[in-house]
């Protein structure tokens, strides 16, 4: 089969792209990316067709969409502080562009579509874990998008009978997902301080929690849900249950890499939520084979690529 993956350029997509095409069921990926955050070196040495636009182009996508029989839609700007500061561009991006890929799916005649959305919905609800079937409250005009674009992929079931399934990823981390900006991911932007001998910035008291996802895992996940066209009326949660406070991501990067880290403590930020954890009920009821890299072997593989990086 072959599968579009819109933002298969960033972090998540290119990681995605090369675990697919490993796959027997897989023939073809083709990617959709305006390049706005991802990269197009990220796609060097993986075979994809790659279709540089974005996904507000609706032409430019229905025609990304033909001869696909699952789009797999990560495309979104994917940011808590950047959706802060410039609203309007999160929704754009991450709601309208979902209601386009859905439309793409229905005129091309796509049978599937599974979306990324984010924990970042559970927002405000302070009950740990997280499920499902909890309360939903959004903090930032990110969460916002983020469940119109869960909403949009399960009402779709609805209205046209389009299997669909709306991931909400927690903290994916693995090789590939890069620091450098202002926007980066808390487990990159440890690791370059640390290789690069500058403290690391915590963001708060360090009592803030994550459930952590190694992208592999993620990846599995997705490549059943795929070949299985494994669909949903409710959004499934992809993580596993776990909570790592940032100090204790520390100690265990500090353990790692054999030394102390320094540390400066800066203000909390806005929009963030405090404790994140899955309740991991439906994603093993809907995935029972799915085994999860341990964030020991996850980081340490991390640590590996940023240590290669920083040899070239
Ligand atoms: P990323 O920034 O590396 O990837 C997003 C990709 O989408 C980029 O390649 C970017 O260029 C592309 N893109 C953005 N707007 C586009 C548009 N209008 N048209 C076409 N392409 C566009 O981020 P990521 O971490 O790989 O995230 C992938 C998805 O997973 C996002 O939807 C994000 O919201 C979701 N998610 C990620 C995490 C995480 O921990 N990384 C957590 C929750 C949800």
């Amino acid at each position: 089969m072959k599968v579009l993956i819109t933002g298969g350029a960033g972090f998540i997509g290119h990681n995605l792209a090369r675990y697919l095409l490993a796959q027997p069921e897989i023939d073809g990926v083709r990617v959709i990316d305006d390049l706005s955050t991802g990269n197009r070196a990220n796609l060097d040495g993986i075979d994809v067709e790659f279709v540089e636009a974005s996904i507000l182009d609706y032409p430019a996508l229905v025609e990304a969409a033909r001869g696909t029989e699952a789009i797999v839609h990560l495309a979104a700007i994917p940011s808590v502080p950047r959706s802060v500061a410039n609203p309007r561009a999160s929704h754009d991006a991450n709601a309208t562009g979902t209601l386009n890929v859905l439309e793409a799916a229905r005129e091309a005649g796509v049978g599937y579509v599974a979306v990324a959305s984010s924990s970042s919905v559970y927002g405000s609800n302070p009950t740990l874990p997280k499920s499902e079937y909890a309360w939903t409250r959004p903090m930032s005009p990110y969460a916002v998008s983020k469940l119109a674009t869960e909403s949009y992929a399960i009402a779709y079931q609805f209205s046209y009978g389009l299997k669909t399934l709306a991931f909400r990823f927690f903290n994916v981390y693995g090789p590939g997902q890069v620091a450098g900006h202002a926007y980066a991911a808390v487990i990159p932007k440890f690791l370059d301080a640390a290789l690069s001998d500058r403290p690391l910035e915590i963001q708060g008291d360090g009592t803030q929690s994550r459930d952590f996802t190694y992208v592999d895992t993620l990846c599995s996940v997705i490549h059943q849900a795929v070949v299985g066209q494994i669909a949903s009326t409710d959004p499934v949660n992809l993580a596993f249950g776990t909570r790592t406070s940032l100090l204790e991501l520390i100690e265990l990067l500090e353990s790692q890499l054999g030394r102390e880290l320094p540390r400066v403590h800066t203000d909390p930020r806005v929009g963030d939520v405090k404790a994140s954890q899955a309740d991991s009920t439906r994603l093993r009821e809907l995935f029972p084979d799915v085994v999860q890299v341990p964030l020991e072997e996850g980081t340490a593989r991390t640590i590996a690529w940023f240590e290669e990086g920083s040899a070239r």
